[in-house]
């Protein structure tokens, strides 16, 4: 599973990189209100999808999703659908770590740059790579948004507007049920 490969990756790049995960700790403690801590974890690169902007041939049957993915997962992933707001178990999760796609692993967000947004959904100025992530607009409900999907699988992450924080003033609106979190603890 590539989720399990990502994981073997991780703990390959962690193997070399003890320094880092004291940074994060020491970090661990700051109470500053922005909800990121300050952990280096730049230093994990990943293989971004082949072709920029193009979502990356990936098992899009139903029935996969459907074994794969809980009944609320598969309507946020695979239906477009959205979360309640502060109902998710990742909006005020201000650990360090990498926020990964819930269908197929990809690494889409970082601690780094997330951000209280108030909002009641996990928030972030960037993500981890510009490729990792596809971009559409989305004109449902009468309004002109712009989704967010994964760019390896396709799963619906969430929107972005134009109102996040510096640097980018960004705000990447992702629902809890489509991410993973794994801990700097445990890369
Ligand atoms: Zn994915």
């Amino acid at each position: 599973m590539k989720f399990i490969s990502f994981l073997s990756c991780l703990l390959f790049l962690a193997s070399c990189s003890g320094q880092t995960n004291k940074v994060a700790n020491a970090a661990s403690t700051d109470t500053n209100e922005r909800a990121t801590v300050t952990a280096d974890l730049t230093q994990y690169k990943y293989d971004p999808p082949a072709v920029e902007g193009e979502v990356i041939p990936f098992d899009t049957t139903s029935a996969y999703w459907k074994a794969e993915l809980n009944d609320q997962e598969f309507n946020v992933l695979r239906e477009d659908g959205t979360e309640r707001s502060f109902t998710g178990d990742l909006w005020d999760n201000k650990r360090a770590g990498i926020y990964t796609c819930r269908g197929c692993g990809l690494p889409l967000y970082s601690s780094d740059t997330k951000f209280k947004s108030g909002t009641g959904w996990p928030s972030f100025y960037e993500p981890i790579h510009p490729n990792y992530i596809k971009e559409d607009v989305d004109n449902r409900y009468g309004m002109r948004r712009v989704e967010v999907s994964c760019a390896r699988c396709g799963g619906h992450q969430g929107h972005v507007f134009p109102d996040g924080p510096e640097p980018t003033g960004l705000r990447h609106c992702i629902n809890s049920v489509s991410l993973d979190f794994v801990p700097v603890e445990d890369l």
